[in-house]
């Protein structure tokens, strides 16, 4: 089963409207994974997906997607 055709590329919409913003060179939650910083084309919000999961993501805000993978953050209020 292949999984990645651009995907992991900057860039990159998925069918939700998702837009791959960058690698985050930090380590996935699954097996050999690592994250990519997403950003919802809708509302706006960043979050973290592993680069498998990145063709289907949710955005969490308004889509009810997953929390942001990892708990990461684009940033930390105060
Ligand atoms: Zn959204």
């Amino acid at each position: 089963m292949s999984i990645s055709r651009g995907t992991t590329k900057p860039g990159y919409p998925n069918r939700n409207g998702q837009l791959n913003i960058r690698p985050l060179m930090i380590p996935g939650t699954d097996h050999g994974q690592s994250l990519y910083q997403l950003a919802c084309t809708h509302c706006g919000t960043n979050y973290a997906a592993n680069g498998s999961d990145i063709f289907q993501r949710k955005c969490p805000n308004c889509q009810d997607g997953n929390p942001s993978t990892g708990g990461w953050a684009a940033w930390t209020p105060g």
